[in-house]
């Protein structure tokens, strides 16, 4: 006796049976725990940490090591005029886990407060910004896709507290210099959707169109020294897999 049924009709686009028995299980994940404003959550068991409060080894700067500062609370926090920071690891389509904290010091207004970023494969930015009673162009508001597309919504929270991105991030594909297919994004910040599915229209530009180049199918995830001091913690990510896939 199978678990399903091989006598059923085959699923159009698969090989496999309704219910079929044989189809490969999918694999155990352990979850793990979500973040408060005391404390970060834990990661499922089988995602990469990327930085985890105790150090910056997975992270370099643009000509050397990274040199933001590890501050309590597990995060890290920019040091401004030090660069952005990119992680050693490249990775192309993931879900994405990342939290931040803009400046518990309110200044600057507009671009000018608690300005960073997150830019998926270095190249394409969700924006970070403290947009807590600080209007902004939209498409520069906190979970834009910069240049782009405004977040659906604005769901920052109070200068000081963690915020947190989910991130769901298909990159782009290329056939020598044609792109086969854009990027494709959806973001959930504190548990409330900014895009579902957006198409991107290239990588990140200030002022200008985006336009796709070719590029490789991975890519550093990288954090935006705008001047300001945020703070991230909490940074993982798993690898976003085809079906079937043990
Ligand atoms: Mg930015």
């Amino acid at each position: 006796m199978g678990l399903g049924y091989q006598d059923t009709p085959i699923i159009p686009g698969t090989n496999w049976h309704v219910h079929d028995g044989e189809r490969p299980q999918p694999k155990v994940v352990t979850p793990g725990t979500f973040s408060d404003q005391n404390a970060a959550g834990t990661p499922p068991s089988d995602a990469i940490v990327l930085f985890d409060g105790t150090s910056l080894d997975g992270w370099v700067g643009n000509d050397g090591p990274a040199k933001w500062r590890l501050v309590e609370g597990g995060a890290m926090e920019v040091v401004p005029g030090t660069g952005n920071i990119k992680t050693k690891a490249h990775f192309g389509d993931c879900q994405l886990h990342v939290e931040f904290a803009a400046p518990i010091v309110v200044k600057g207004e507009s671009q000018g407060r608690g300005n960073s970023g997150v830019f998926l494969m270095g190249l394409y930015e969700i924006q970070v910004l403290d947009c807590y009673e600080n209007p902004t162009y939209p498409d520069g508001t906190t979970g834009g896709i910069y240049g782009q597309y405004p977040p659906l919504v604005n769901a920052c929270r109070k200068p000081g507290e963690w915020n947190v991105y989910d991130i769901l991030w298909e990159g782009p594909r290329f056939k020598g210099e044609e792109l086969v297919r854009p990027a494709r994004v959806t973001v959930m910040f504190n548990g409330v959707v900014l895009h579902h599915g957006t198409v991107l229209q290239g990588p990140t530009q200030h002022r200008q169109l985006a336009e796709y180049h070719p590029h490789p199918e991975v890519g550093p995830l990288e954090l935006q020294d705008h001047g300001d001091l945020v703070r991230f913690r909490n940074v993982w990510y798993r690898p976003l897999k085809a079906y079937d896939v043990a």
